[in-house]
């Protein structure tokens, strides 16, 4: 490792690895059986992960969590992103980002256990009409009495079959701070909320991304996220701490392509020889290794940056940076897995197939790669390069 990292650290990431090794096996059971694995081997994952510390990574120490440093979660998310199929998703995370306005009552109802891995949280804020440009929604809440009630439709709500409750973002319709943004506790079961269609995408997982129609969802205004006008802070924590888990799970992917196709290679015979002696294949593997070398500095870089409590406006920067490189790199990388893999890389069993569509995702959730140049010449304009990267 040429990156310094401590002893605790290093067993960190150890145990990470070791225990993403073993979700490895079941990756094709579940590419096979739309997404689904056993359900007695998924919950012996759960358990697993829940006694090594690989649950709700997230999560401060005074909200029930392990308290990892940004660095530490950096590390884990790293080695989650080895396994396709989201096997790795089970190293959950929580929503670390309500630590500042949760409530007791919030904190009862739904965050303990959700830290303690027995319910699971989904995010309603995308709209057909509304998902780079947030601002966009057209979701309402309304206040009455001491309930608001709340209206819209919403696309992409990722785990929705799996999830207890649902965040759920929109406008506020009337009122003092009428326009403005609130978010929102709301159960799964409460009347109302429905499914309205579970589309197919890309990947296998058993994670689905609903459509979800909410028609006069009543909840109380103990459901109410902070306070009326919060709504926008909240969405802008989670995209940039789930920036940067994408650029380290992106980077776990790079590395389990290289290795594999690397070891493909070197066994594979065409013309005589092991196509790992042809420069054409050679040269693809150095531009991934050079490439994920690059990514996963940044990434490194980044977290020990916010660890050390750099600027929260560089932290952006940083981490739009660290997603946009190492989203992109890993795309490369498993196109050119598939490459040398040749027809065996176009079998879903090949796990260069699965990168090569699970990964494109990542160039477009929790903003597009354009949204993030965006941010990115944004604060490059406001701060300069200096201070962005010393
Ligand atoms: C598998 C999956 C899971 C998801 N899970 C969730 C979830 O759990 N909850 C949730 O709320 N949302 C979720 N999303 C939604 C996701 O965050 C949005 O798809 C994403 O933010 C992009 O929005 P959009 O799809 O509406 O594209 P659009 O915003 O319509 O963008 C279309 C294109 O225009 C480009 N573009 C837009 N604005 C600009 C600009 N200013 N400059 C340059 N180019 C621009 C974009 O980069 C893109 O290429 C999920 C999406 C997917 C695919």
């Amino acid at each position: 490792m040429s990156f310094p990292l401590s002893d605790r650290e290093l067993e960190l990431q150890r145990t990470a690895r070791d225990f993403v090794t073993d979700l490895i096996p079941w990756e094709v059971e579940a590419e096979m059986n739309r997404g689904e694995i056993p359900p007695d081997v998924a919950k012996s994952h759960r358990e697993m992960a829940a006694e090594l510390g690989l649950i709700s990574i997230n999560m401060p120490e005074s909200m029930g969590g392990p308290g990892y440093s940004t660095m530490e979660q950096v590390l884990i998310q790293e080695q989650s992103g080895r396994a396709t199929n989201a096997l790795g998703w089970v190293v959950s995370t929580g929503p670390s980002w309500i630590e500042p306005v949760v409530t007791d009552h919030q904190m009862q109802r739904w965050i303990r256990p959700t830290v303690d891995g027995d319910v699971h949280e989904c995010y309603a804020i995308t709209e057909e009409g509304a998902g780079s440009d947030v601002d966009g929604i057209v979701a309402t809440a309304r206040r009455e009495g001491d309930h608001y009630v709340l209206d819209g439709e919403k696309w992409h709500v990722t785990s929705a079959n799996l999830a207890a409750y649902v965040f759920f973002q929109a406008k506020l319709a009337d009122g003092p701070n009428q326009g403005s943004h609130v978010l929102f506790f709301v159960d799964m079961d409460t009347p109302g909320v429905e499914c309205i269609r579970v589309p197919e995408y890309s990947h296998t997982y058993g994670h689905h991304h609903w459509e979800m129609r909410f028609t006069d969802v009543r909840v109380p205004v103990e459901n109410l996220v902070g306070s009326e006008g919060d709504g926008m802070s909240f969405s802008h924590n989670w995209f940039r701490y789930e920036r940067l888990m994408i650029a380290a799970r992106s980077c776990g992917a790079a590395e389990r392509l290289i290795e594999e196709a690397t070891a493909f290679a070197a066994e594979r015979e065409a013309y005589g020889s092991k196509i790992l002696d042809y420069q054409g294949i050679q040269f693809m593997l150095a531009d991934s290794l050079t490439e994920l070398w690059a990514a996963r500095l940044m990434t490194y870089e980044t977290a020990r940056s916010i660890d050390a409590g750099v600027d929260l406006k560089v932290q952006h920067a940083r981490c739009s940076m660290a997603k946009l490189y190492a989203s992109e790199m890993a795309n490369r990388v498993a196109d050119r897995a598939v490459q040398v893999f040749g027809g065996r890389g176009f079998m879903r069993e090949n796990v260069a197939e699965r990168f090569y569509r699970e990964l494109r995702v990542d160039r477009i959730w929790e903003g597009t790669s354009e949204i993030q140049r965006v941010i990115i010449a944004d604060q490059l304009r406001k701060r300069g390069v200096s201070t962005l990267i010393g």
